[in-house]
């Protein structure tokens, strides 16, 4: 015996069953994505134990000399990556980034133009009367995009009518936030930023889903069609540690600065803010490939569906663009249902509302869909065939009971896949259950 408490070791063989579980099998939720064994140990390094409040250069703190040196690195490198003319990596997540965005160019009691969640919209752009973060805790009031469903992508003509009605009733927004979390084509920030500048409005852009897509250049360059300020989260296209940046125009930098520290946090996480300068470089490098990689993939496993069957979202415009693929799984109960078979045959995905669900009067717990992502797959070195077998699991998993004979074909495809790719090593997935 150890004479460690018993509750001690038995957390850390649970952190080991879990590594050894998604070892076995297939990862398939959009938000996530795998780092590579070198930014996984900065995370472990001793920055996760330091302070360094403020900006580099600034700090309330000592012991920053390091800390101060890494920081700029990131900064420039995010810099860089999303050719911009300021950059703060400090925000803790992407939706505390989306905070201190709103804090710095809106005030509680304005309002925000964002996606309703049905649409896509995340739940940090939400209504005070969903716990939304926006409305919540910034006290913005929230209006809606006009949205085609047939098309899964905002109505330019309806979202500038209804900007103009906004103004003449005076509550012009002070925001108008694209981006989301079902976030299938591009966005037409282009077509509408204007028009949003028009009426007193600040284009920003979400980008906690895409970031890797914009870093690639294989989506959309929001900053450039428009967008003033653009937050993201760090970890899900873009493979790095759990966080936020924001990137942007220079002019909003001492709003954002502040917005951030003191404004949203005391201290930010020194340690991820050296797994995000890894990542940066990670993606100067491999980013284009790697972006690319992931929309065919996408794209084949949306298709290799459709061709068995299931009825994939997004017809009208070829299924996505992005990393993800939505079905409406209704023919086989909801998206709840399906999410539990799912995972008990170890395919991990998530449900998700479908526009139209509130209306057929199904929720957050049985929405209509389920939403699958490819961003972690790819990086785990998945390619084109490998779509089509997913596909092939998934068809079954959905249209069979077979648990037995799904999680051995998911074992078998995930023999060959332990190993993180577009990386500078080719670095073990899951090297803590093997310590
Ligand atoms: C995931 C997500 C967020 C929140 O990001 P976290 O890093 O989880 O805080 C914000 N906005 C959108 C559109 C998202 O999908």
């Amino acid at each position: 015996m150890t004479g460690k408490a018993s509750e001690y070791d038995a957390i850390v063989s649970l952190v080991k069953d879990h590594e050894k579980w998604f070892s076995e099998s297939l990862p398939l939720v959009a938000s996530e994505n795998v780092a590579s064994r070198g930014v996984r140990e900065v995370l472990s390094s001793d920055l996760g134990q330091r302070y360094a409040e403020g900006w580099p250069g600034e700090r309330v703190y000592a012991g920053c000399k390091y800390i101060d040196k890494i920081e700029l690195a990131a900064i420039d490198l995010a810099r860089r990556l999303f050719k911009a003319e300021f950059a703060d990596v400090r925000p803790v997540s992407g939706a505390c980034a989306n905070l201190a965005v709103y804090s710095t160019i809106s005030n509680p009691g304005d309002t925000m133009m964002a996606l309703s969640i049905p649409n896509g919209g995340h739940i940090s752009a939400g209504k005070k009367e969903f716990s939304g973060t926006a409305g919540l805790v910034h006290g913005l009031e929230i209006e809606y995009f006009a949205f085609d469903r047939e098309n899964m992508t905002i109505d330019v003509d309806g979202t500038k009518k209804r900007l103009r009605s906004l103004k003449a009733q005076g509550k012009a927004p002070k925001i108008v936030m694209f981006g989301g979390s079902l976030i299938l084509f591009p966005q037409p920030v282009q077509e509408i930023a204007e028009e949003a500048e028009g009426i007193g409005a600040v284009p920003c852009y979400d980008a906690a889903h895409v970031a890797g897509l914009i870093a690639g250049g294989q989506f959309q360059d929001p900053l450039r069609e428009g967008a003033h300020l653009m937050s993201f989260s760090t970890h899900k296209t873009l493979f790095g540690p759990q966080g936020g940046v924001i990137v942007g125009k220079r002019r909003y930098a001492d709003g954002i600065k502040k917005a951030v520290f003191p404004g949203t946090s005391s201290n930010h996480h020194l340690h991820n803010v050296a797994g995000k300068a890894l990542t940066f470089t990670e993606f100067l490098k491999y980013g284009k490939l790697y972006a690319k990689d992931v929309v065919t993939n996408a794209s084949v496993l949306a298709e290799s569906l459709a061709e068995l069957g299931e009825n994939v979202i997004g017809e009208s415009k070829g299924y996505t663009r992005s990393h993800q693929v939505a079905l409406d799984v209704t023919k086989y109960g909801d998206g709840g249902v399906v999410e539990k078979k799912l995972e008990s045959m170890n395919i991990i995905a998530n449900r998700q509302l479908l526009p139209g669900d509130l209306q057929a009067g199904r929720h957050y717990t049985n929405p209509g869909g389920i939403r699958l992502g490819v961003a972690e797959i790819t990086r785990l070195g998945m390619d084109k065939a490998d779509m089509r077998e997913v596909a092939d699991i998934l068809h079954q998993a959905l249209a069979t009971n077979k648990t037995v004979i799904v999680r051995k074909r998911v074992a078998d495809l995930r023999k060959d896949h332990q190993h993180v790719a577009y990386a500078f090593d080719k670095s073990d997935a899951y090297f803590y259950e093997r310590a």
